[in-house]
């Protein structure tokens, strides 16, 4: 019995404790020159939050304030998993990346990402916003920042 307190006694000190999640700390801020995530409000051309209408079309997304050619940063550490194509049409804006860990997905859009794959730490450079102005005259610059599955990104941000 004595031998079995004693290794009760010691696992208890010397098992690690249910490690946290790998990623439990809050996204970073991944617009450059700004000091928090801000969501796009209304402007002529649509709204920014999740569930805004775009028409028949719903906003499965947040769009992140941003100006144009700004740096972005990683919101979480991950890995980047590849290029992402929103439109299909190849026009200039028609760029992005796919970033997970083993809790979250998401998909950065309207950025031009100096890499598609490989390991990035939380507020590692992404890339740079492509420029939004040139097509969309009075557009509030930003990013477009999705779930892989749809869901509301906005509690992270
Ligand atoms: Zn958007």
């Amino acid at each position: 019995e004595s031998i079995q307190l004693w290794l009760s006694l010691f696992l208890h000190f010397t098992l690690p404790s249910p490690s946290p999640l790998p990623d439990s700390g809050a996204w970073d801020v991944l617009c450059s020159g700004h000091h928090s995530n801000r969501v796009r409000g209304c402007d002529k051309f649509g709204c920014g939050h999740f569930n805004s209408k775009r028409g028949s079309h719903v906003h499965k997304a947040v769009d992140i304030v941003c100006d144009d050619y700004t740096v972005v940063h990683a919101p979480f550490t991950g890995m980047l998993r590849g290029r992402v194509q929103p439109h299909g049409d190849s026009s200039t804006n028609d760029d992005g990346v796919e970033l997970s860990n083993s809790v979250h997905c998401v998909k950065i859009f309207n950025i031009r990402p100096s890499r598609y794959k490989g390991f990035v730490s939380k507020g590692e450079s992404l890339g740079y916003v492509l420029p939004m102005q040139e097509k969309y005259s009075g557009i509030t610059s930003h990013l477009h920042l999705q779930m892989c599955d749809k869901s509301d990104p906005t509690p992270y941000i």
